[in-house]
């Protein structure tokens, strides 16, 4: 997998957050040497990589919360297998990125996240995740400080980022999703289970990529290489990313939601409705059963690390 290097940085996570930043600065550019898909110094002549290069030179003193966004989305993004024209559209829209409030009465997903992190059915599938693809066991995981931050950017597929001991989630793509739900004219109470289960997915999804960076106490590990996967217990197509093992298995596949939404008609918002309370309320163990729901499972599964994003089918560019 190309998104390995021997030579890779640590960023230690339990140093203090001014020194792990400095380290990812400089991991950043080491990773982007290392990976074969950024390809060669060409990409340095395109306009875009000025803002991503001011980013690289940022002092301590101004230090701040989107930064500390920007460059861990960097971190990540550095060891992604991409087209050059995505590294593009990502440094182009780095400054794009901040850190945001969000009055979320409508959902409530604040007490939601906090449902989730107590949940002994998610917690399991986050540790049995980890436990699987490092053969170490978890015990005593504290999700309880893990914090829930929002954000905007202009990339509006881009979900969430697994931030140190928190989890950065994207306002613009989750109004973006709303946004596609007013258009097909969900009523207000199926459209708030949606945004719920939207929710879910992503939450569990980069709850396990904050624990494992945690757990090894480096902000810039990567999953085990294909040649080491073959002694652990997964199968080869079910490797790509922590996130989405982890997804499936709430969720049986990953779940495209945008796509989704486009089948209002189709979908069984009774069984939906169902399973939710059955996972969030009852923690029941249940499984979803995507044929009974009629929602549609993801046709590309991208290797996009502590990066959650959904790609338009056949496209692997991110706007
Ligand atoms: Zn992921």
């Amino acid at each position: 997998m190309s998104q390995t290097n021997p030579k890779k940085i640590v960023i230690n996570t339990s140093e203090d957050l001014e020194s792990i930043l400095k380290t990812a600065q400089e991991a950043i550019i080491v990773n982007l040497y290392a990976n074969p898909d950024f390809n060669g110094f060409h990409v340095f002549d395109i306009l875009a990589v000025k803002k991503f290069v001011e980013i690289l030179k940022i002092k301590p003193k101004e230090f701040n919360e989107d930064f500390e966004l920007k460059i861990t989305y960097l971190v990540h993004l550095s060891k992604c297998m991409l087209r050059i024209i995505d590294f593009e559209t990502s440094f182009g829209n780095i400054d794009s990125f901040r850190v945001a409030r969000y009055n979320d009465s409508d959902f409530n997903l604040r007490d939601l996240f906090s449902k989730i992190k107590q949940n002994k059915i998610i917690l399991k599938a986050i540790t049995s995740t980890i436990e699987d693809l490092t053969e170490y066991s978890i015990e005593d995981v504290d999700l309880n400080r893990i914090q829930l931050v929002f954000f905007e950017s202009n990339i509006f597929r881009l979900n969430g980022v697994a931030g140190i001991s928190k989890v950065f989630m994207s306002l613009s793509s989750f109004e973006n999703f709303l946004q596609k739900m007013v258009s097909n004219k969900f009523n207000q109470e199926n459209k708030k289970l949606m945004a719920r289960l939207y929710f879910i997915r992503l939450i569990v999804h980069e709850l396990v990529h904050v624990v494992n960076r945690d757990r090894k106490k480096d902000l810039n590990t990567s999953s085990p290489k294909m040649s080491d996967f073959h002694s652990l217990k997964l199968k080869d197509e079910e490797f790509k990313d922590a996130g989405i093992i982890a997804e499936k298995k709430i969720f049986s596949q990953r779940i495209d939601f945008f796509e989704s939404i486009n089948q209002y008609h189709a979908l069984n918002f009774q069984y939906i409705a169902s399973f939710y309370d059955d996972l969030i309320e009852k923690e029941m163990d249940v499984k979803f059963d995507v044929l009974k729901s009629r929602m549609i499972p993801s046709s590309t599964v991208p290797c996009m690390m502590g990066i959650d994003m959904d790609f338009e089918k056949n496209s692997f560019t991110f706007e």
